[in-house]
């Protein structure tokens, strides 16, 4: 029997996700990310996108409860890909994790925050990260691959960053600590990474979340959606 978009999405939320959306391999145009896909599932077809929302109140300070939050929130993640994993093979198909949050710090060729807008789940902002219009950047996103054919959704053409909606915030770059997120739009990785490194010195995880915490979209004491 075929799998249907609609019974994945409604499988996935189940399992506790917030948000979820589908990218036909077709769709993607870097061989690299193609290759690393065909690589873990030979007749792939589709990738699975799911997002697991971080409450701003707990990731606003740098501290232990945060980094242990965020551990957390990456841990759930990965037990959701695990289930679906499960579900997809019950269902006759197969499948497998194509993006674990828990290795973020490893080195990952999948770029994780383009499959995201492919599978309309939001845009890019000028922090570099990717905004959602429920949460903003305030979302931690995982993915399955698989060799079902599933219906892709579409990319969202709304545009969600304020800076490129035409009205002046910039307000990560104010906030960054290493000026990683240059006023000219320019993000500079090297300089996030030398935050990061401080940070695992004090926490087992990165703890920087200033630039996720600084952002009015999904902010809970913002209008801005
Ligand atoms: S994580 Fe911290 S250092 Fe890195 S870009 Fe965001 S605010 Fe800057
Ligand atoms: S803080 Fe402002 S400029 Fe930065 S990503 Fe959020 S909306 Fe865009």
């Amino acid at each position: 029997m075929p799998l249907m978009s609609r019974t994945i999405k409604e499988a996935v939320k189940k399992l506790g996700a917030d948000l979820v959306g589908i990218v036909s391999v077709d769709e993607i145009d870097d061989e690299n990310i193609k290759t690393e896909i065909k690589n873990l599932v030979d007749d792939a077809r589709a990738l699975i996108l799911f997002g697991r929302r971080f409450e701003h109140i707990m990731i606003k300070e740098c501290d232990e409860e945060s980094d242990d939050y965020q551990i957390t929130i990456s841990k759930t993640l990965k037990l959701i890909s695990r289930k679906l994993v499960r579900f997809i093979f019950r269902s006759g198909f197969t499948s497998k994790i194509l993006f674990d949050p828990e290795k973020m710090s490893e080195s990952q060729l999948i770029n994780i925050k383009q499959l995201a807008e492919l599978a309309g789940l939001g845009q890019i902002g000028f922090n570099n990260l990717l905004l959602t219009p429920e949460f903003g950047p305030r979302i931690l996103i995982a993915a399955v691959v698989t060799d079902a054919l599933l219906e892709p959704d579409k990319k969202n053409e709304l545009t969600i960053c304020l800076e490129f909606k035409g009205t002046s915030c910039k307000k990560c770059a104010d906030a960054c600590p290493k000026l990683a997120i240059s006023f000219t739009g320019r993000f500079y990785e090297a300089k996030c990474l030398n935050q990061l490194n401080e940070d695992l010195k004090l926490y087992p995880s990165y703890c920087c979340t200033l630039c996720i915490t600084s952002c009015p979209i999904g902010h809970p004491d913002s209008s801005e959606q």
